[in-house]
């Protein structure tokens, strides 16, 4: 590893694919801390189960030695999916992992224990909580990076792993994503058998994608008995604001979706009356297909921070936890000389895959979101069955 020999790493954001870094180099005896923007391990991680594909996910976990934890904690049965359209009949119904052996295909594992499972397996005080990065300054070759709390980290290495929103990008490139064309508003509903009991039975433990006149309505189920759900809309970028939508009243939100989803089956109501709030609304995002930057000696991304797009193809998680995996080999790797060019292996392997994978996430993206989505996702779904 003469690329990090001696040198101190610094990964900001303990994400999956900054988690799966600090396990990885940790193992190979690299020196890591991973400064996040939480306040602990135990802050709720929100948002939708993941399915953690063979080829990258699956794979980055495997070579960091957790496929024990992750075949005691991932959720058989929850990749069942169900298309319905906007009436709430079933169109399709099919289990992709499952096939009554314990097979691993496609596997979702909710968020939360797969961070536990990255977290545990890490160094004890490796993670650095509270940490919300703010700003960073070089000198002589050393990085001072202050955080949001007044406290400060020396590095000689960073690694940007701090997601979507990422504020280390613009220190590597100034190029910024494009508006996908559709904002998700997403919401939550705790112990679903009770408080939106009909749709939880149409959940069945797995999900749902409900597609109709041009819009999605994603839900998943989560092993704490919560289900965690999103709609897709085609929006102008700024509608989350201009709409005047108080995103913290269930009934605003509700109102908004009786408006928005007009037709669309009483059963969905259940999703907000009982909703814990705020909802969170977010334009998505793509990077460009084409960027490109010189590499830096002491600085990259992974994951969100890079190569952020829409979640319609169910590949983020994925990427970022593959990027992790190819970053640590480039850097472990005595094959390169210094980490520049390291890091600049990385990053070419890292954009060609994300440019492709970002491409037809873009429209998939468009398909579902078209006249024809629900038509669209069956016929994939017939296809790969
Ligand atoms: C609604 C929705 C559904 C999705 N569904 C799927 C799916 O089914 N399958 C899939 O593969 N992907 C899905 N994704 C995408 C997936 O969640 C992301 O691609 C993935 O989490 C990216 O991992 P990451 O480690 O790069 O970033 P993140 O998971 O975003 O982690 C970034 C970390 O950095 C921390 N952080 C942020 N800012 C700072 C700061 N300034 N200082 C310090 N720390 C900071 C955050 O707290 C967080 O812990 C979905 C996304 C959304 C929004």
């Amino acid at each position: 590893m003469k690329a990090i020999k001696d040198k101190e790493i610094a990964i900001i954001g303990g994400g999956p694919g900054g988690l799966t870094l600090a396990r990885l180099l940790q193992m190979n005896g690299a020196e890591v801390k991973v400064y996040e923007r939480d306040a602990g391990r135990h802050v709720r991680v929100q948002g939708a189960t993941l399915d953690l594909h063979e080829d990258s996910g699956l794979k980055a976990l495997e070579r960091a030695g957790l496929m024990n934890e992750f075949r005691a904690n991932y959720r058989p049965g929850a990749d069942q999916t169900r298309i319905v359209d906007k009436h709430a009949n079933i169109l399709f119904d099919d289990s992709f992992a499952i096939n009554g052996q314990g097979d691993l295909s496609r596997p979702e594992i909710d968020r939360g224990p797969l961070r536990d499972i990255l977290l545990d397996s890490v160094q004890p005080d490796t993670v650095v909580w509270g940490s919300q990065f703010v700003s960073l300054d070089e000198q002589n070759g050393v990085f001072k990076i202050d955080f949001k709390n007044g406290t400060s980290a020396f590095a000689d290495i960073i690694i940007a792993a701090d997601g979507a929103n990422s504020k280390l990008r613009k220190y590597i490139t100034p190029i910024k994503p494009f508006y996908s064309g559709v904002t998700t508003v997403e919401g939550a509903v705790y112990d679903s058998a009770n408080n939106s009991p009909n749709v939880h039975k149409l959940l069945n433990g797995g999900k749902i994608f409900a597609l109709d006149d041009e819009k999605s309505l994603i839900v998943s189920s989560k092993g704490d008995g919560s289900l965690a759900f999103y709609t897709g809309c085609k929006t102008s970028e700024t509608w989350a604001d201009d709409s005047s939508i108080d995103f913290s009243s269930k009934g605003a939100v509700h109102a908004w979706f009786i408006r928005e989803y007009l037709g669309w089956d009483n059963i969905w109501s259940e999703l907000y009356e009982n909703a814990s709030t705020p909802f969170t609304p977010r334009p998505q995002y793509c990077m460009p297909f084409d960027q490109t930057w010189e590499a830096l000696p002491n600085m990259t991304m992974l994951g969100d921070a890079a190569h952020l797009m829409p979640p319609y193809a169910g590949e983020g998680v994925n990427m970022a936890m593959l990027d992790a995996l190819e970053l640590a080999e480039c850097l472990l790797s005595n094959d390169y000389p210094d980490s520049r060019i390291a890091i600049a292996a990385y990053e070419k392997q890292m954009r060609a895959r994300a440019s492709e994978t970002a491409k037809m996430t873009m429209e998939q993206t468009e398909a579902l979101h078209s006249a024809n989505g629900l038509t669209h996702m069956l016929g994939m779904f017939e296809i790969n069955s």
